[in-house]
């Protein structure tokens, strides 16, 4: 019953012996293709356990934001691994950590200030609906449990980030019986959906905590962008109902869409943040969730039932944050923006060719996200080996083909990227 691993690349009796075993990430697994085996990695580039160099576009599910096995990150990892790999973050303290804590807050705007440290995005977003839902338990109001998400959204695979997804688009629409209940509605990008959003919270705000978006771009929910305008639209509806605003941007963060975080574009801070991805650079798992300061008021109390319960066994491992400190560091040192500015123009003309094809519904680019939405993908597994086939690692899903390189990566790899797709496509 094993899924028909035919071979891509699969010398290695490692890959033959483990295969069997291995259950792999949003896939059918009788259908699915067989893996890439692969040995290194360096800046953009891949190399395959069959000698094949693959160029990257997706950076790792977006987080190697200054490339693969970068020396400065890599040293600091090795630096902390030969004093203290991890503690217990319960009663103990490391540098590391608290002064990764400082430099977030310091970065981020206003008074995002208290920062709560876990292992994965989805852990983050479930902090994030936890400490909006007792912000008001504490505060006596019992009722206030459910949030307001958003049509295209995607904020993780565990219970309560699922149950803010799309059913439709963010791949968990068969649990909806089972997960909490909130309300799901479109953007509010006209004046027409600002209305029904505005008649949910007339209707629905004394069982409301807060509103929750993916800021500027919706990622794993299509790769769907809105404009600065609707996040200030958000922030005004969420100040006049007082409700927490929280901003998921565990995909737009550390630059992605152009500036440092997606809600500095919109001039807007949130009142919960939620960090991952490329935090650590893509060396290491590691998230943030970060609040303001009338949050962690909340919970600032002699009450002991007003502490906040939540402590994931590798919270701030000291690996991770010292990798995320050394991100920090290259941001700091290096011209990040800058990049992404030159990226975001390259992926407009390297792309723009894709609008010629019959088969292309849109075309659009933000900071260092390129995208290409189709009509329909009639086989997906195809399109991909097709992809690596020709020495591009691109990983379409539903209608779209996406590249979200390093920040990092040379104009000639960039320039293969959109040529493959372009040639994929037929328009090159
Ligand atoms: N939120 C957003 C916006 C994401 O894009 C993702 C992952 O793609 C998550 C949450 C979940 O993060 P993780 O896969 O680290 O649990």
């Amino acid at each position: 019953m094993s899924p028909q691993f035919g071979s891509l690349n699969d010398p290695s009796p490692w890959y033959k012996a483990g295969l069997e075993h291995i259950w792999l990430p949003y896939a059918q697994m009788k259908r699915v293709n067989p893996p890439a085996a692969v040995v290194r990695t360096c800046g953009s580039r891949i190399e395959l356990a069959d000698g094949r160099e693959l160029i990257d576009g997706i950076a790792a599910w977006w987080t190697a934001c200054h490339g693969y096995n970068h020396p400065y990150i890599r040293n600091a990892v090795e630096r902390q691994l030969a004093t203290m790999p991890h503690v217990m973050f319960g009663g103990l303290a490391h540098e590391p950590a608290f002064t990764l804590a400082q430099r977030l807050a310091s970065a981020l705007p206003g008074d995002l200030n208290y920062v709560f440290f876990s292992e994965s995005g989805s852990v983050a977003v479930e902090v994030a609906i936890k400490m909006a839902v007792q912000f008001w338990q504490n505060r006596g109001l019992t009722k206030r449990t459910k949030l307001i998400g958003f049509r295209g959204a995607y904020h993780g695979d565990t219970t309560g980030a699922m149950a803010l997804c799309d059913f439709a688009t963010g791949m968990h629409g068969q649990f909806a019986a089972f997960l909490p209940d909130h309300y799901h509605l479109d953007l509010p990008e006209d004046e027409k959906r600002a209305a029904i959003l505005l008649q949910c919270l007339e209707r629905h705000g004394d069982e409301l905590a807060g509103i929750i978006i993916e800021p500027l771009v919706q990622g794993a929910g299509g790769m769907l962008f809105h404009s600065p305008e609707v996040l200030r639209r958000l922030r005004a509806t969420a100040d006049r109902f007082e409700l927490l605003l929280i901003f998921d941007e565990i995909f737009t963060g550390f630059g992605r869409t152009g500036t440092m975080f997606a809600c500095e574009a919109a001039g807007v801070v949130p009142d919960i943040i939620c960090l991952s991805k490329a935090l650590t650079a893509g060396t290491l798992p590691l998230a943030a969730t970060v609040a303001r300061r009338k949050v962690f008021d909340a919970f600032w109390s002699d009450n002991p039932s007003h502490a906040f319960m939540h402590g994931p066994t590798y919270m701030a491992n000291a690996l991770a944050c010292s990798a995320a400190n050394a991100s920090l560091d290259l941001f700091e040192r290096e011209p990040r923006l800058a990049q992404i500015e030159t990226i975001a123009a390259a992926l407009e003309c390297g792309l723009a060719p894709c609008r010629e094809s019959r088969r292309v519904r849109d075309v659009r680019v933000k900071g260092a996200i390129g995208v290409v939405e189709l009509k329909t993908i009639e086989d997906l597994e195809a399109l991909r080996r097709r992809f690596i086939e020709e020495g591009v690692f691109i990983r379409p899903f539903g209608t779209i083909i996406y590249l979200t390189p390093s920040f990092t990566i040379s104009e000639e790899e960039l320039s293969a990227l959109t040529g493959s797709v372009c040639k994929v496509l037929g328009v090159s």
